[in-house]
Protein backbone atom coordinates (compact mmCIF):
# COMPACT_ATOMS: atom_id res chain seq x y z
CA UNK A 1 0.00 0.00 0.00
CA UNK A 2 1.16 3.39 -0.19
CA UNK A 3 1.49 5.55 2.09
CA UNK A 4 0.42 9.05 1.81
CA UNK A 5 3.20 12.15 2.70
CA UNK A 6 2.07 14.30 4.96
CA UNK A 7 1.03 17.58 4.10
CA UNK A 8 3.07 20.41 4.97
CA UNK A 9 1.29 23.61 5.81
CA UNK A 10 3.51 26.04 5.28
CA UNK A 11 1.89 29.19 7.40
CA UNK A 12 1.24 31.62 5.00
CA UNK A 13 2.96 35.08 6.64
CA UNK A 14 1.35 37.61 8.17
CA UNK A 15 2.24 41.06 6.35
CA UNK A 16 2.53 39.50 3.05
CA UNK A 17 -1.42 38.55 3.59
CA UNK A 18 -2.07 42.13 5.05
CA UNK A 19 -0.18 43.63 1.72
CA UNK A 20 -2.18 41.35 -0.63
CA UNK A 21 -5.42 42.19 1.16
CA UNK A 22 -4.77 45.81 0.87
CA UNK A 23 -3.97 45.59 -2.71
CA UNK A 24 -7.16 43.93 -3.12
CA UNK A 25 -9.20 46.23 -1.21
CA UNK A 26 -8.03 49.02 -3.06
CA UNK A 27 -8.79 47.51 -6.45
CA UNK A 28 -5.92 47.81 -8.37
CA UNK A 29 -3.91 45.03 -10.09
CA UNK A 30 -1.04 46.67 -11.76
CA UNK A 31 -0.43 43.73 -14.08
CA UNK A 32 -3.69 43.23 -15.28
CA UNK A 33 -4.38 46.74 -15.74
CA UNK A 34 -0.62 46.92 -17.99
CA UNK A 35 -2.75 44.32 -20.67
CA UNK A 36 -5.45 46.86 -21.04
CA UNK A 37 -2.71 50.04 -21.60
CA UNK A 38 -1.11 48.29 -23.93
CA UNK A 39 -4.78 48.03 -26.43
CA UNK A 40 -3.87 50.18 -29.27
CA UNK A 41 -5.92 53.10 -29.86
CA UNK A 42 -7.86 54.32 -32.89
CA UNK A 43 -5.67 56.26 -35.67
CA UNK A 44 -5.56 59.48 -35.17
CA UNK A 45 -7.41 59.94 -31.56
CA UNK A 46 -5.93 60.42 -28.07
CA UNK A 47 -6.67 60.82 -24.83
CA UNK A 48 -5.73 64.33 -22.92
CA UNK A 49 -6.21 64.27 -19.52
CA UNK A 50 -6.79 68.07 -18.17
CA UNK A 51 -5.07 69.22 -15.16
CA UNK A 52 -5.63 72.21 -12.88
CA UNK A 53 -5.51 73.15 -9.49
CA UNK A 54 -8.49 73.42 -7.28
CA UNK A 55 -10.14 76.41 -5.24
CA UNK A 56 -7.76 75.33 -1.88
CA UNK A 57 -4.45 76.62 -4.20
CA UNK A 58 -2.67 73.62 -3.75
CA UNK A 59 -4.70 70.85 -4.63
CA UNK A 60 -4.65 69.46 -8.66
CA UNK A 61 -7.78 67.71 -10.17
CA UNK A 62 -7.67 66.31 -13.61
CA UNK A 63 -9.82 64.76 -15.72
CA UNK A 64 -9.80 62.87 -19.41
CA UNK A 65 -11.43 63.55 -23.03
CA UNK A 66 -10.67 61.94 -26.41
CA UNK A 67 -9.44 64.51 -28.75
CA UNK A 68 -10.19 63.06 -32.56
CA UNK A 69 -6.56 64.97 -33.57
CA UNK A 70 -3.31 65.11 -32.35
CA UNK A 71 -2.43 68.10 -30.96
CA UNK A 72 0.93 69.70 -31.44
CA UNK A 73 0.52 73.22 -29.43
CA UNK A 74 -1.44 73.76 -26.45
CA UNK A 75 -3.62 76.53 -28.47
CA UNK A 76 -4.80 73.61 -30.78
CA UNK A 77 -6.92 72.04 -27.71
CA UNK A 78 -10.23 73.11 -26.61
CA UNK A 79 -11.44 74.74 -23.94
CA UNK A 80 -13.53 72.66 -21.84
CA UNK A 81 -15.36 72.71 -17.89
CA UNK A 82 -16.07 71.03 -15.15
CA UNK A 83 -18.30 71.70 -11.92
CA UNK A 84 -16.77 73.97 -9.87
CA UNK A 85 -18.94 73.51 -7.00
CA UNK A 86 -17.19 70.04 -6.21
CA UNK A 87 -13.86 72.05 -6.29
CA UNK A 88 -14.05 74.98 -3.95
CA UNK A 89 -14.21 77.19 -7.26
CA UNK A 90 -18.12 78.39 -8.00
CA UNK A 91 -21.42 78.20 -6.13
CA UNK A 92 -23.74 75.20 -7.32
CA UNK A 93 -26.14 77.80 -8.70
CA UNK A 94 -23.81 79.03 -11.65
CA UNK A 95 -20.70 76.02 -11.30
CA UNK A 96 -19.40 75.26 -14.61
CA UNK A 97 -15.68 76.73 -14.26
CA UNK A 98 -13.99 77.06 -17.73
CA UNK A 99 -10.40 74.92 -18.44
CA UNK A 100 -8.49 76.82 -20.93
CA UNK A 101 -5.33 74.70 -22.02
CA UNK A 102 -1.91 76.61 -21.69
CA UNK A 103 0.70 74.36 -21.14
CA UNK A 104 0.83 70.34 -22.82
CA UNK A 105 3.34 67.35 -22.06
CA UNK A 106 3.90 63.96 -23.03
CA UNK A 107 1.77 61.45 -20.79
CA UNK A 108 4.14 59.25 -19.07
CA UNK A 109 0.87 57.05 -17.90
CA UNK A 110 -0.74 56.16 -20.86
CA UNK A 111 2.14 56.62 -22.89
CA UNK A 112 2.17 57.16 -26.95
CA UNK A 113 0.54 60.09 -28.38
CA UNK A 114 -1.37 60.69 -25.20
CA UNK A 115 -0.90 64.05 -23.72
CA UNK A 116 -1.39 65.81 -20.26
CA UNK A 117 -2.36 69.41 -20.49
CA UNK A 118 -1.98 71.92 -17.55
CA UNK A 119 -4.42 74.29 -17.95
CA UNK A 120 -6.12 78.12 -16.59
CA UNK A 121 -9.28 78.29 -14.78
CA UNK A 122 -11.86 80.84 -15.74
CA UNK A 123 -15.14 81.40 -13.94
CA UNK A 124 -18.64 81.96 -15.76
CA UNK A 125 -18.13 85.40 -16.54
CA UNK A 126 -14.59 85.17 -17.91
CA UNK A 127 -12.63 86.13 -14.60
CA UNK A 128 -10.04 84.30 -13.45
CA UNK A 129 -10.98 82.18 -10.55
CA UNK A 130 -9.24 83.32 -6.76
CA UNK A 131 -6.58 80.36 -7.19
CA UNK A 132 -5.75 81.19 -10.88
CA UNK A 133 -2.37 83.13 -10.41
CA UNK A 134 -0.96 81.85 -13.34
CA UNK A 135 -2.72 84.93 -15.25
CA UNK A 136 -1.16 87.85 -13.35
CA UNK A 137 2.47 86.23 -13.35
CA UNK A 138 1.73 85.51 -17.04
CA UNK A 139 1.13 89.23 -17.87
CA UNK A 140 4.28 90.19 -15.37
CA UNK A 141 6.70 87.94 -16.71
CA UNK A 142 5.91 89.43 -19.81
CA UNK A 143 6.54 93.07 -19.23
CA UNK A 144 9.56 91.59 -17.44
CA UNK A 145 10.51 89.72 -20.42
CA UNK A 146 13.59 91.74 -21.47
CA UNK A 147 15.48 90.92 -17.95
CA UNK A 148 15.62 87.23 -19.22
CA UNK A 149 14.11 86.42 -15.46
CA UNK A 150 15.24 82.76 -14.71
CA UNK A 151 14.36 80.22 -12.00
CA UNK A 152 14.98 76.53 -10.33
CA UNK A 153 12.65 75.70 -7.96
CA UNK A 154 13.26 72.66 -4.98
CA UNK A 155 10.57 71.23 -4.30
CA UNK A 156 10.80 69.51 -0.90
CA UNK A 157 7.51 66.98 0.23
CA UNK A 158 6.96 63.76 2.64
CA UNK A 159 5.98 60.54 1.93
CA UNK A 160 3.20 59.21 3.99
CA UNK A 161 1.21 55.94 4.27
CA UNK A 162 -2.22 55.62 3.73
CA UNK A 163 -3.06 56.18 7.74
CA UNK A 164 -0.91 60.01 6.95
CA UNK A 165 2.09 58.39 8.93
CA UNK A 166 5.69 59.05 7.61
CA UNK A 167 6.55 56.36 4.98
CA UNK A 168 8.60 53.88 7.10
CA UNK A 169 8.26 55.43 10.45
CA UNK A 170 7.79 52.85 13.41
CA UNK A 171 3.73 52.81 14.12
CA UNK A 172 4.16 54.06 17.88
CA UNK A 173 7.31 55.93 17.72
CA UNK A 174 9.98 57.96 15.87
CA UNK A 175 12.88 56.78 14.14
CA UNK A 176 15.96 57.76 15.29
CA UNK A 177 16.82 61.22 15.57
CA UNK A 178 18.12 63.22 12.04
CA UNK A 179 21.53 62.73 10.42
CA UNK A 180 21.90 59.96 8.92
CA UNK A 181 19.20 60.63 5.86
CA UNK A 182 20.14 63.44 3.58
CA UNK A 183 21.03 61.88 0.58
CA UNK A 184 21.25 58.90 2.31
CA UNK A 185 21.81 55.68 0.93
CA UNK A 186 21.02 52.00 2.25
CA UNK A 187 17.27 50.00 3.92
CA UNK A 188 16.77 51.59 7.42
CA UNK A 189 18.32 55.39 6.33
CA UNK A 190 15.99 55.87 3.35
CA UNK A 191 12.04 55.26 2.85
CA UNK A 192 9.90 55.08 -0.49
CA UNK A 193 13.12 55.63 -3.42
CA UNK A 194 10.55 53.58 -5.91
CA UNK A 195 8.39 56.77 -5.85
CA UNK A 196 11.49 58.82 -6.78
CA UNK A 197 12.65 56.73 -9.33
CA UNK A 198 9.81 56.61 -11.19
CA UNK A 199 8.49 60.29 -10.60
CA UNK A 200 12.34 61.40 -11.73
CA UNK A 201 11.69 59.51 -14.60
CA UNK A 202 8.49 60.08 -15.53
CA UNK A 203 9.31 63.76 -15.35
CA UNK A 204 11.56 63.33 -18.15
CA UNK A 205 9.70 62.11 -20.78
CA UNK A 206 7.08 64.17 -19.84
CA UNK A 207 8.92 67.16 -20.89
CA UNK A 208 9.64 68.55 -17.69
CA UNK A 209 12.93 70.57 -17.10
CA UNK A 210 13.75 68.76 -13.68
CA UNK A 211 16.95 68.96 -12.57
CA UNK A 212 18.15 66.54 -9.82
CA UNK A 213 16.52 64.63 -6.71
CA UNK A 214 17.90 64.17 -3.22
CA UNK A 215 16.79 62.32 -0.10
CA UNK A 216 16.39 64.83 2.89
CA UNK A 217 17.46 64.92 6.50
CA UNK A 218 14.22 64.17 7.79
CA UNK A 219 13.42 60.64 6.95
CA UNK A 220 10.70 59.61 4.28
CA UNK A 221 11.52 63.40 3.17
CA UNK A 222 12.58 63.82 -0.60
CA UNK A 223 13.56 66.60 -2.92
CA UNK A 224 13.29 67.43 -6.40
CA UNK A 225 14.36 70.78 -8.26
CA UNK A 226 13.23 72.05 -11.44
CA UNK A 227 14.83 74.59 -13.68
CA UNK A 228 16.80 76.99 -14.67
CA UNK A 229 13.07 78.07 -16.49
CA UNK A 230 12.38 80.84 -17.93
CA UNK A 231 9.58 82.87 -16.86
CA UNK A 232 6.22 81.67 -17.22
CA UNK A 233 7.65 78.05 -17.72
CA UNK A 234 8.77 77.72 -14.17
CA UNK A 235 5.22 77.56 -12.78
CA UNK A 236 4.01 75.54 -15.51
CA UNK A 237 6.48 72.90 -15.06
CA UNK A 238 6.40 72.81 -11.36
CA UNK A 239 2.52 72.51 -11.31
CA UNK A 240 3.04 69.47 -13.83
CA UNK A 241 6.36 67.89 -11.67
CA UNK A 242 3.84 67.95 -8.41
CA UNK A 243 1.08 66.11 -10.54
CA UNK A 244 3.64 63.50 -11.58
CA UNK A 245 4.65 63.29 -7.82
CA UNK A 246 1.06 62.66 -6.92
CA UNK A 247 0.27 60.37 -9.74
CA UNK A 248 2.93 58.35 -9.77
CA UNK A 249 2.66 58.01 -5.51
CA UNK A 250 -0.73 56.88 -5.46
CA UNK A 251 0.25 53.88 -8.14
CA UNK A 252 2.28 52.63 -5.29
CA UNK A 253 -0.05 53.33 -2.63
CA UNK A 254 1.67 56.11 -1.06
CA UNK A 255 0.49 59.87 -0.46
CA UNK A 256 2.15 62.83 -0.89
CA UNK A 257 2.29 65.46 1.76
CA UNK A 258 3.68 69.20 0.83
CA UNK A 259 3.04 70.45 4.18
CA UNK A 260 5.80 72.67 5.37
CA UNK A 261 6.05 71.43 9.03
CA UNK A 262 4.51 67.69 8.81
CA UNK A 263 6.04 66.42 11.89
CA UNK A 264 6.15 69.22 14.75
CA UNK A 265 9.32 69.01 17.05
CA UNK A 266 12.62 68.30 16.22
CA UNK A 267 12.18 67.55 12.66
CA UNK A 268 13.13 69.40 9.30
CA UNK A 269 10.26 71.47 7.68
CA UNK A 270 10.08 71.39 3.48
CA UNK A 271 10.60 74.37 1.62
CA UNK A 272 10.58 75.80 -2.18
CA UNK A 273 13.87 77.36 -2.18
CA UNK A 274 13.64 79.43 -5.14
CA UNK A 275 17.10 80.77 -6.82
CA UNK A 276 16.70 83.52 -9.30
CA UNK A 277 18.46 85.43 -11.78
CA UNK A 278 18.21 87.74 -14.39
CA UNK A 279 20.20 88.62 -17.46
CA UNK A 280 22.54 91.14 -15.52
CA UNK A 281 23.40 88.69 -12.96
CA UNK A 282 24.44 86.20 -14.98
CA UNK A 283 26.96 88.28 -16.61
CA UNK A 284 30.37 89.18 -15.47
CA UNK A 285 30.22 90.97 -12.22
CA UNK A 286 26.78 90.11 -12.08
CA UNK A 287 27.06 89.94 -8.26
CA UNK A 288 26.36 93.84 -7.64
CA UNK A 289 22.88 92.99 -9.28
CA UNK A 290 22.72 90.08 -6.63
CA UNK A 291 23.14 92.64 -4.13
CA UNK A 292 20.83 95.27 -5.14
CA UNK A 293 18.24 92.74 -5.38
CA UNK A 294 18.90 91.34 -2.03
CA UNK A 295 18.01 95.01 -1.06
CA UNK A 296 15.32 95.76 -2.44
CA UNK A 297 13.72 92.58 -1.14
CA UNK A 298 15.06 93.53 2.30
CA UNK A 299 12.55 96.59 1.81
CA UNK A 300 9.86 94.13 1.24
CA UNK A 301 9.89 90.85 3.88
CA UNK A 302 6.10 91.17 5.59
CA UNK A 303 5.03 91.38 1.28
CA UNK A 304 6.70 88.19 0.40
CA UNK A 305 6.19 86.29 3.28
CA UNK A 306 2.31 86.73 2.57
CA UNK A 307 2.96 85.45 -1.12
CA UNK A 308 5.42 82.49 0.05
CA UNK A 309 2.48 80.06 1.28
CA UNK A 310 -1.49 79.74 0.60
CA UNK A 311 -2.30 81.16 3.58
CA UNK A 312 -0.99 84.11 4.13
CA UNK A 313 2.11 82.80 6.23
CA UNK A 314 0.05 80.82 8.54
CA UNK A 315 1.67 77.60 7.46
CA UNK A 316 5.54 79.24 6.98
CA UNK A 317 5.18 80.31 10.54
CA UNK A 318 5.17 76.92 11.48
CA UNK A 319 8.52 76.24 9.54
CA UNK A 320 10.26 79.56 9.69
CA UNK A 321 11.70 79.61 13.55
CA UNK A 322 14.87 80.35 13.11
CA UNK A 323 15.98 76.55 13.68
CA UNK A 324 16.02 73.66 11.66
CA UNK A 325 18.42 75.78 8.71
CA UNK A 326 15.67 78.57 8.27
CA UNK A 327 15.71 81.89 9.38
CA UNK A 328 13.04 82.79 11.60
CA UNK A 329 9.83 84.31 9.56
CA UNK A 330 10.30 88.04 11.55
CA UNK A 331 13.74 88.89 10.42
CA UNK A 332 15.70 89.43 6.69
CA UNK A 333 18.87 88.55 6.12
CA UNK A 334 21.64 87.34 3.52
CA UNK A 335 24.92 86.00 3.21
CA UNK A 336 27.47 83.75 1.19
CA UNK A 337 26.68 80.10 1.80
CA UNK A 338 24.64 80.77 4.99
CA UNK A 339 21.89 78.21 5.28
CA UNK A 340 20.05 79.67 8.02
CA UNK A 341 19.70 83.08 6.12
CA UNK A 342 16.84 84.21 3.96
CA UNK A 343 18.84 84.73 1.49
CA UNK A 344 21.76 82.83 0.38
CA UNK A 345 24.72 83.30 -2.11
CA UNK A 346 26.20 80.39 -3.22
CA UNK A 347 29.69 80.37 -2.22
CA UNK A 348 30.43 79.56 -5.64
CA UNK A 349 28.66 82.65 -7.05
CA UNK A 350 30.07 84.91 -4.60
CA UNK A 351 33.35 83.13 -5.60
CA UNK A 352 33.08 83.80 -9.44
CA UNK A 353 31.05 87.26 -8.83
CA UNK A 354 28.26 86.04 -11.53
CA UNK A 355 25.66 83.49 -11.26
CA UNK A 356 21.87 83.72 -9.32
CA UNK A 357 20.62 84.32 -5.44
CA UNK A 358 18.66 81.60 -3.50
CA UNK A 359 15.41 82.68 -1.78
CA UNK A 360 14.60 79.66 1.31
CA UNK A 361 11.41 81.57 2.56
CA UNK A 362 8.92 80.14 0.08
CA UNK A 363 6.87 77.25 1.79
CA UNK A 364 6.59 73.48 0.08
CA UNK A 365 3.21 74.06 -0.72
CA UNK A 366 3.47 77.90 -2.25
CA UNK A 367 2.01 78.25 -5.79
CA UNK A 368 5.30 78.86 -7.91
CA UNK A 369 2.98 81.26 -10.14
CA UNK A 370 3.00 83.66 -6.89
CA UNK A 371 6.58 83.08 -5.59
CA UNK A 372 8.37 84.01 -9.25
CA UNK A 373 5.70 86.54 -9.58
CA UNK A 374 6.57 88.48 -6.72
CA UNK A 375 10.52 88.20 -7.59
CA UNK A 376 10.05 89.59 -10.80
CA UNK A 377 7.88 92.45 -9.45
CA UNK A 378 10.21 93.51 -6.64
CA UNK A 379 13.49 92.74 -8.42
CA UNK A 380 12.98 93.90 -12.41
CA UNK A 381 10.18 96.07 -11.89
CA UNK A 382 10.47 97.61 -8.55
CA UNK A 383 6.70 97.71 -7.51
CA UNK A 384 6.76 96.20 -4.49
P1 LIG B 1 20.99 73.64 -2.88
O1 LIG B 1 22.47 73.66 -2.73
O2 LIG B 1 20.36 74.88 -2.34
O3 LIG B 1 20.37 72.39 -2.34
P2 LIG B 1 20.09 72.64 -5.51
O4 LIG B 1 21.18 71.98 -6.24
O5 LIG B 1 19.09 71.77 -4.85
O6 LIG B 1 20.74 73.69 -4.46
O7 LIG B 1 19.28 73.59 -6.49
C1 LIG B 1 19.89 74.62 -7.19
C2 LIG B 1 18.93 75.14 -8.23
O8 LIG B 1 19.45 76.34 -8.78
C3 LIG B 1 18.69 74.20 -9.40
O9 LIG B 1 17.31 73.95 -9.51
C4 LIG B 1 19.16 75.00 -10.61
O10 LIG B 1 18.31 74.80 -11.71
C5 LIG B 1 19.06 76.43 -10.11
N1 LIG B 1 19.94 77.38 -10.82
C6 LIG B 1 21.22 77.19 -11.23
N2 LIG B 1 21.68 78.28 -11.86
C7 LIG B 1 20.68 79.20 -11.84
C8 LIG B 1 20.54 80.54 -12.33
N3 LIG B 1 21.54 81.17 -12.96
N4 LIG B 1 19.36 81.17 -12.13
C9 LIG B 1 18.36 80.56 -11.49
N5 LIG B 1 18.43 79.31 -11.01
C10 LIG B 1 19.57 78.63 -11.17
MN1 LIG C 1 -21.34 64.44 -15.22
MN1 LIG D 1 18.52 71.52 -2.78
MN1 LIG E 1 16.57 70.74 0.49
MN1 LIG F 1 18.45 75.13 -1.44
Amino acid sequence: ACVEKPRVHLPVPRRSLGTMSHFQLEGTNKTVLDRYMRLELPENKCQAMYIWVDGTGENLRSKTRTLHFIPKTPSELPEWNFDGSSTGQAEGSNSDVYLRPVAMYRDPFRLGDNKLVLCETYKHNKKPTDTNNRRECLEVMTRAAESRPWFGMEQEYTLLDTDNHPLGWPKNGFPGPQGPYYCGVGAGKVYGRDVVEAHYRACLYAGINISGENAEVMPAQWEFQVGPCEGISMGDDLWMARYLLHRVAEDFGIVVSLDPKPIPGDWNGAGMHTNFSTQEMREPNGIAEIEKAIEKMSKVHEEHIKAYDPKGGKDNERRLTGHHETSSIHDFSAGVANRGCSIRIPRGVAEEKTGYLEDRRPSSNADPYVVSERLVRTICLDEC
